[in-house]
């Protein structure tokens, strides 16, 4: 596997060669674009990206923060909100979302009413949900009982709640599934990933996104360091210690 290469450290014609290498970039957020407050120089990278000519589409799978909080992010950052969000609502879709009884045992008849199967669900989506229960992991197994359900999830230890009893796979429409890179190619009208650079700030997730959907990938050491990097498994093609120091340039 190539050692992945300082961006920052590129000569003016190696950057020429770097930027006829991608016709679009898809960019993670948190950690590249801002981390508390806007990531100082971010702004200016995108900027220059577009000069070349380059389409900018910012990717997330964030279920938990609002549309209006990504606006004001962006403005704070001086970006436009483009976002293809990994959440836009599927519909025929059964969300477990906010009936579930929350106390089972003093309402057992209602519990078990709850419990029981509806041959028309077709999907369960399990995401974050701050609101778990044991009712609604019962019920998402319900469902998943049947083979033929297809079951969606995003990422993290909410979904592993069910997938130990269910014993299946989910179709992971985060990152790093590559269902997500399929996604946001098709939400911007991209048809060739080898022309697509992501950069992101996280090897497992943004890095892991790029190789499984055959992007170029770029890793921004907001939280990590380089020899980390340098020692992982997975390792991007590119990296910067940040975007906000402008890379060499004609
Ligand atoms: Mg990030």
């Amino acid at each position: 596997m190539a050692t992945p290469v300082n961006l920052l450290e590129l000569g003016a014609g190696d950057f020429k060669q770097f930027l006829d290498s991608f016709d679009h970039v898809f960019s993670d957020c948190d950690g590249v674009i801002w981390a508390k407050t806007p990531l100082p120089g971010s702004s200016d990278f995108f900027k220059l990206i577009k000069k070349y000519g380059k389409t900018v589409n910012y990717v997330s799978n964030n279920s938990i923060r609002t549309r209006d909080k990504y606006d004001a992010r962006f403005q704070a950052a001086g970006e436009p909100n483009n976002t293809l969000h990994s959440d836009s609502r599927v519909p025929e879709i059964c969300q477990l979302q906010e009936e579930s009884p929350h106390e089972p045992l003093d309402h057992y008849e209602k519990f078990v009413e709850y419990l029981k199967d509806d041959e028309e669900i077709a999907a369960v989506v399990f995401d974050s949900d701050f609101k778990i229960n044991l009712a609604k992991i019962y019920k998402a197994v319900t469902y998943l009982s049947r083979p033929d359900v297809l079951f969606l999830s995003g990422t993290g230890v909410f979904t592993d709640l069910v997938t130990e009893q269910v014993k299946r796979d989910p179709v992971q429409l985060g990152k790093p599934g590559k269902v997500f890179g399929e996604f946001a190619m098709k939400r911007a009208g991209v048809t060739d990933p080898s022309r697509v650079l992501f950069i992101g700030d996280m090897i497992e997730q943004d890095v892991g996104l790029g190789k499984a959907t055959g992007f170029k990938t770029l890793l921004v050491l907001t939280n990590i360091s380089e020899d980390k990097m340098m020692n992982h498994e997975i390792k991007p093609d590119f990296y910067a210690p940040s975007l906000g120091k402008r890379p060499n340039e004609d």
